[in-house]
């Protein structure tokens, strides 16, 4: 795998025509024949087909011809691990804290900032195939390594280190680490990444889990968050177990969110992964405090369990959707997760309910979720998230031409409940290609000179 420079992502005017363009707007309008015209980093123009090629066409240095595929906002992957990218496969079928314990905890503690780089370039490409132009890491080994990665590969993401300054069984390098280590630590790596990579960059903090956190690092982070003005993301109420150790140690009588809002941690930088253990009165605290939910479809059925994600949909919670990591998941398709997010959350209601509702989750939400939803969870939809002027251009290209998707009857369905990874043909990031027809342009991942995969 190698560097290629001179690749053919550095046009500056852009016109795309004859796209069926689903927009993502606040008045969820779709151009049957439509035309996106893109300057610089940015879209200029949007609408009819002819009416862009008419205004434009003249401006453009590369006009394409999308023949009726669909250009959709890029996804926006909201739980993402991609130091756990190697690790896919060694701990499948086991108990979370197993899994955390004996399995990843091992794992992580001992990669160097070069595995870091190569299990963020591996993630990469796969979130790239499905589409996803931006990520927001769950906190994970060497933000340097990553922002390496992310910046060859033309993503965007957020990034967050693994922060945990207390708790039992942590392996040993980490459990010297002082609450002071590690609010110094992440505002170093702001410092030196937040904003880099043409902007595509961000770095925000990190609180892994309430088990591994002390009150104090809980308000100092939240406090240096505030000050930064950028984002926490935290696993937040996984298990019952978590909820249990909560109540026993934490002097309060439901679980981790009923704490976060006892002690005013919640507020509307927090993406909160997973959050599948909540009550009633929980939701209420997320939804007045403003929080994120990163929902996590494959990760929760195979080691959670069912997320009340219509009820905080309901609540005007935004929730989006995560793979989170490969050993929790084993794919990494956000495509895959729009189609099992629309399929489990219609079988919740059974299991809540004792009665079928096959309206939960219809397919315009889960594509918001994947969409917008996701630009509004990671603090960034004033620039993504939909198709519209003056917002980046982050674009997917979706054939819907091949056996998984015709025929075409309703396009917001198909792109939830038929698309497959493989029918994602091209992607675009910040303006420039980073995918087309299949091919990742930055990175070469056929080749293997460099002898970075050989050991997989
Ligand atoms: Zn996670």
């Amino acid at each position: 795998m190698e560097a290629k420079s001179g690749s053919s992502t550095s046009a500056t005017t852009i016109l795309l025509h004859n796209a069926v363009i689903v927009t993502m707007d606040s008045d969820s309008r779709v151009f049957q024949n439509g035309a996106v015209f893109i300057d610089k980093d940015k879209i200029k123009a949007i609408g009819q087909s002819p009416d862009i090629l008419h205004q434009f066409s003249h401006l453009a240095h590369h006009t394409l011809d999308l023949h009726r595929q669909i250009l959709l906002p890029g996804f926006i992957n909201t739980h993402v691990h991609t130091s756990q990218q190697l690790g896919r496969g060694i701990a499948d079928d086991v108990d979370l804290m197993t899994w955390l314990h004996h399995r990843i905890w091992p794992y992580e503690s001992n990669m160097t900032q070069e595995d870091s780089y190569l299990s963020t370039l591996l993630c990469g490409i796969e979130l790239i195939h499905s589409g996803v132009t931006c990520f927001a890491e769950a906190g994970g080994q060497h933000v340097e390594g990553m922002a390496r990665a992310v910046e060859l590969l033309g993503l965007r993401a957020c990034l967050t280190e693994s922060i945990m300054d207390s708790g039992k069984g942590l392996p040993a390098s980490w459990g010297t680490r002082t609450t002071d280590d590690c609010i110094q630590s992440q505002k170093k790596l702001y410092e030196k990444h937040h904003n880099t990579a043409d902007g595509r960059i961000r770095v925000w903090l990190g609180i892994r889990q309430i088990m591994n956190a002390t009150d104090r690092l809980l308000l100092e982070t939240r406090d240096v968050a505030r000050e930064l003005k950028t984002g926490i993301h935290m696993h937040v109420a996984e298990i019952p177990y978590e909820n249990q150790v909560v109540r026993d140690t934490r002097n309060v009588d439901d679980g981790t969110v009923t704490f976060l809002d006892k002690i005013e941690f919640l507020q509307e930088n927090l993406l909160a992964a997973h959050t599948v253990w909540v009550n009633d009165t929980e939701i209420g605290f997320l939804s007045r405090a403003g929080v994120k939910v990163s929902h996590c479809p494959a990760s929760a059925m195979r080691m959670l369990g069912f997320a009340r994600i219509r009820e905080m949909l309901n609540a005007g919670i935004p929730v989006s959707l995560g793979t989170d990591g490969a050993p929790s998941n084993n794919r990494m398709s956000i495509v895959d997760e729009m189609y099992l997010a629309s399929l489990i959350n219609k079988g919740r209601e059974v299991y809540a309910k004792g009665t079928t509702d096959p309206t939960a989750l219809p397919a315009e939400t889960v594509l918001e979720m994947a969409t917008i939803n996701g630009a509004k969870s990671v603090l960034w939809d004033d620039e993504i998230g939909s198709l519209e002027v003056g917002k980046k251009a982050d674009i997917v290209v979706v054939n819907p031409f091949s056996w998984s998707m015709v025929p075409l009857h309703d396009c917001i369905s198909n792109l939830v409940y038929c698309m497959r990874t493989e029918n994602v043909v091209s992607v675009m990031c910040n303006g420039k290609w980073i995918m087309k027809d299949k091919k990742i342009l930055n990175v070469d991942e056929c080749r293997s000179d460099s002898n970075a995969f050989e050991f997989i």
